[in-house]
């Protein structure tokens, strides 16, 4: 059994002798690999420009590796993952383990090196990278495999043995993660030119050679306890689907003799056809469960868990950065002991840590009092571990108590809760928040003001940002510059923007942004119920990283936001000048969100806020504001049952900002990237005058979906070329691009502007690129 052999299992670093607990049994599903102070990002990208060698990079990887094992090893930590660090991503080093490397990366068979790794993350000079996509609704990307009925698996990347072995060497026990076979193939893509006629799931039969010969190599090894990550298991998967599990692990089971095996599933419950497919798998010794997003797993589990297994209970939060309420969790737990037997119960994170940030004890800025409501990965390593130890009989009354306090203090403290922030919070349930006035009759208004001629030429709001630019912004926050020196560079930044568009001789003019760091940050530092860390860091792909505020209280909009800098461009031209606002469901989507209150609340809350600015900037005469939502795709819940929901009071809250202007007040909004075909309904239900979308990458479905929101009436600016890229587009490839959408949609509600904002090119890239886009607008106006 798994408990059975600890005394081999256990062994720890050298520094760190330690007697051993036979009741305690705790573990973790995976951990961040960027480093408290993401030192891996550095360390690739010095690699990556050739500043440092291979070498430099491996050092910096297997120091963060084994401080990592060191940390989980001292805190007491019994089930230690390995190979849950990556270099890129996990899901490619899964591609690499299994040698499935598309042909154009020129790979020639062997252990699969740098060279070919990061070709496939990043491209190279002659090919472009593997597609990227988000890894279920978290803000982490992964590089999506691409797979065709030629793909030859062989074994070509041996990270999870050799992570196994070098933990091993410094002492430390692991568990090897892996990425399930069934996943890996649902999470993949059919190769270019068999989109449509490929099942993925055929190759079913081809990857498990592979997974067993990594199985047998790790047994050889030396390990007890493999590891199965089958996240896909909480998704709407149907009998073909789950069927694939029953196969896949009956055909595995072999390989797992003399193995414990848990499947670790994650980010919400498993639905109960999945559930009775996930309990019945052939080999599998113990099953993880996120009891955190997935609490109606507890009711199937209460209803029938098999005898004999083991259950990895997910009740620390991997993907926030609260303490665990350390009471209410004790009490869950001993009623799943009662269910599942004393010695079968492994204390669990609820997925991996890589969804939260590093180590709390690196934030010495932080708000004393709300520091202590916190636990970043390094904290929650502790958590688990002293739940364990309660379970055990050894409850570390100190540590429970201090818990019990932070939780007492979170909920009264009078920075957490505005009564009339609650209160008129409350008040929105129940009415729809739309305009009066419909699109068509708003647009008409809207027009007689503004006088726009036809293909109306805008941009997504931001300019370049300059070092110069920066260093300015960093000066005024270190007080190194006067608040009156500061708004003299701004504004002579506003203005330079201002001319610049006016000599390309653009429609509808923006501000730049000049004074935005982020678009969240930009307006969580102004909004209460704020907080910032200094390395709360959390991977996004690769080597990018997000540093998402937390949202502790109640929010509300002590003083306008924007509004100064809105109207002083105004002030500079006799063009329309866009306010420009992120809206609230961007906002919430791209912070640390309280766990007091549903999501929707707290959404709600930021709408209010945004509302009064939007109302503040039409009173200081500006008449077209955007307000960008460029991650409300990305809050979709991974289940369809739970995405009306979502996008009900997601898109109730965009309308809750503008619902109160005037007919002649133009809004626009802004979305980025992501597939639009599942909600055009919930996008047009948002009820904004003009919508501009990022278009670059898949022009001819995207129109598509447009072509429905034709029959609505809004403005749309699909981009008319990718931001992305320093590639300059010409004069005829917009044109054609424009002419195409023309195919598709009515003239005179086409809009024409850049897929998004512009604050990553450079000057030398934009001038030329807008160029190019007003001349190939002015030749397609004399064609109409
Ligand atoms: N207004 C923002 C900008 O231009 C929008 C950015 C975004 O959608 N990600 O920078
Ligand atoms: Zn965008």
């Amino acid at each position: 059994s798994l408990h059975q052999n600890k005394t081999s299992h256990r062994s720890y670093l050298a520094l760190s002798p330690r007697s051993e607990n036979s009741e305690m049994a705790s573990h973790i599903v995976g951990y961040p690999r960027m480093g408290p102070k993401r030192e891996l990002k550095f360390a690739l990208e010095s690699f990556w420009d050739g500043k440092s060698s291979a070498e430099d990079l491996q050092k910096v990887a297997s120091d963060l590796r084994s401080a990592i094992w060191k940390q989980m090893t001292d805190a007491d930590i019994k089930y230690i993952p390995s190979n849950t660090f990556a270099y890129y991503d996990q899901v490619l080093d899964t591609t690499a383990m299994l040698g499935a490397v598309p042909p154009r990366y020129g790979w020639n068979g062997g252990e699969i090196g740098f060279d070919v790794y990061f070709s496939m993350a990043r491209g190279n000079a002659s090919v472009p990278a593997m597609e990227m996509t988000k890894w279920f609704d978290t803000n982490y990307h992964y590089i999506v495999p691409e797979l065709g009925p030629d793909v030859k698996f062989t074994y070509a990347s041996h990270k999870a043995v050799n992570e196994y072995n070098e933990a091993k060497q410094l002492g430390v026990e692991t568990v090897p993660v892996l990425i399930g076979p069934v996943s890996y193939l649902l999470l993949s893509k059919p190769a270019k030119g068999v989109e449509k006629t490929f099942s993925l799931l055929s190759l079913l039969d081809k990857i498990l050679p592979v997974y067993k010969e990594v199985v047998s190599e790790l047994k050889g090894a030396g390990a007890s306890l493999i590891q199965f990550d089958e996240p896909t298991l909480v998704m709407d998967l149907d009998t073909h689907q789950l069927q694939a599990f029953t196969e896949a692990y009956s055909e595995l089971e072999s390989s797992f003799s003399g193995l414990n095996v848990i499947i670790e599933t994650y980010f919400a419950d498993v639905p109960a056809e999945a559930y009775k497919t996930l309990t019945s798998l052939k080999g599998v010794t113990g099953y993880g469960f996120d009891f955190v997003r997935g609490t109606k797993t507890l009711d199937l589990i209460k209803a029938e868990f098999p005898k004999g297994k083991y259950l990895f209970a997910g009740v620390v939060d991997g993907r926030n950065i609260w303490a665990n309420d350390l009471a209410a969790s004790l009490c869950t737990l001993e009623e799943l002991e009662g269910i599942v037997g004393k010695d079968k119960l492994v204390v669990s994170t609820s997925c991996s840590l890589l969804h939260t940030a590093v180590d709390l004890a690196n934030e010495s800025k932080l708000d004393k009092e709300i520091k202590s409501w916190l636990a970043f990965a390094a904290q929650k390593v502790l958590e688990v571990n002293v739940l364990a130890k309660a379970l055990a009989g050894q409850k570390d009354e100190a540590f429970f108590s201090a818990n019990a306090d932070a939780q007492a203090s979170r909920r009264s403290s009078p920075r957490v809760t505005n009564q009339a922030v609650q209160k008129a919070a409350a008040g929105l349930k129940g009415s729809d928040h739309r305009r009066a006035t419909n699109v068509s009759a708003r647009l008409d208004a809207q027009q007689k003001k503004l006088n726009l001629p036809i293909l109306p030429t805008t941009t997504i709001g931001s300019f370049p940002q300059t070092v110069e630019l920066r260093r300015v912004r960093r000066e005024y926050k270190a007080n190194k510059i006067s608040e009156e020196e500061y708004i003299k560079s701004i504004k002579e930044e506003i203005n330079k923007v201002v001319k610049l568009q006016e000599e390309l001789n653009i429609d509808v003019l923006v501000h730049g942004e000049p004074e935005r760091n982020d678009m969240v940050e930009y307006f969580g530092e102004q909004l209460s119920g704020f907080a910032f860390t200094a390395n709360g860091w959390v991977q996004s792909y690769g080597s990018r990283c997000v540093k998402p505020p937390i949202i502790y209280g109640d929010v509300s909009r002590p003083k306008p936001m924007t509004v100064f800098w809105s109207s002083t461009a105004q002030s500079m031209t006799s063009r329309p000048m866009k306010g420009m606002l992120t809206g609230p469901v961007t906002i919430l989507n791209w912070s640390f969100v309280r766990n007091d209150q549903p999501r929707f609340e707290t959404c709600y809350q930021i709408a209010l806020a945004i509302k009064d600015e939007v109302e503040d900037l039409e009173k200081a005469g500006i008449n077209v504001i955007q307000i960008d939502e460029a991650a409300l795709r990305e809050g979709l819940p991974p289940r369809k049952s739970e995405h009306d929901f979502y996008l009900n009071w997601a898109v109730h809250s965009f309308r809750i900002t503008n619902c109160g202007v005037q007919d002649t007040t133009q809004i626009h909004t802004h979305m980025c990237y992501s597939n639009f075909n599942d909600i055009i309904h919930s996008i047009i239900d948002m009820d904004a005058d003009v919508i501009t979308i990022e278009n670059s990458r898949s022009d001819e479905k995207l129109l598509s979906v447009f072509r429905e929101g034709v029959k609505y009436g809004a403005g749309i600016g699909p981009g008319v070329y990718d931001i992305h890229s320093p590639r300059i587009p010409s004069l005829e490839e917009i044109a054609d691009r424009i002419n195409k959408m023309l195919a598709v949609l009515e003239t005179n509600i086409l809009w024409v502007n850049p897929d998004c904002g512009l604050k990553t090119r450079k000057y030398a890239e934009v001038k030329p690129a807008l160029q190019n886009m007003v001349e190939a607008v002015k030749l397609l106006r004399t064609q109409l």
